[in-house]
């Protein structure tokens, strides 16, 4: 389950219809409560996307952006505990591509951003070998 704070969404949503056509990409950075199986998300981290060619459907994350995340929210005693990118024109669901990259323990939001206009989003955790749809609660 993730909670996250209703202005990341926000924040999110803005980046979305400003990279509009293309994806947009980055890091929640927070909390991860392991006995309840729970991360909270505190604070985004947008990173470029990397894919030129097919940046309206694809993102991916340079090795050293990952880097400079982890030693930004080591800094700040917070762990990567998501990432999130938009679908322009598509919905929220996770494409193949995002299910050859996704890590288990990992918050995946992805956000549908349609015709320029934020739209649906969900949260999508990976469940052995397949993506499944986990709950979101906001915090205010
Ligand atoms: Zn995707």
């Amino acid at each position: 389950m993730l909670r996250i704070k209703r202005e990341l969404i926000e924040e999110i949503a803005r980046q979305g219809e400003e990279g509009y056509p293309y994806e947009i990409c980055g890091f929640l950075l927070g909390n991860i409560d392991y006995v309840n199986d729970t991360r909270e998300a505190l604070e985004v981290f947008q990173v470029e996307n990397q894919n030129k060619e097919r940046a309206n459907d694809r993102f991916e994350i340079a090795p050293q952006d990952y880097m400079r995340v982890e030693n930004y929210a080591d800094g700040k005693g917070l762990a990567i505990v998501g990432i999130y990118h938009t679908h322009p024109d598509h919905p929220d669901r996770p494409s193949q591509t995002d299910l050859m990259f996704a890590q288990p323990d990992m918050s995946y939001i992805i956000m549908s951003v349609n015709e320029g206009k934020a739209g649906n989003w969900r949260s999508w955790e990976l469940k052995d070998d397949h993506f499944e749809e986990e709950s979101v609660q906001i915090i205010d």
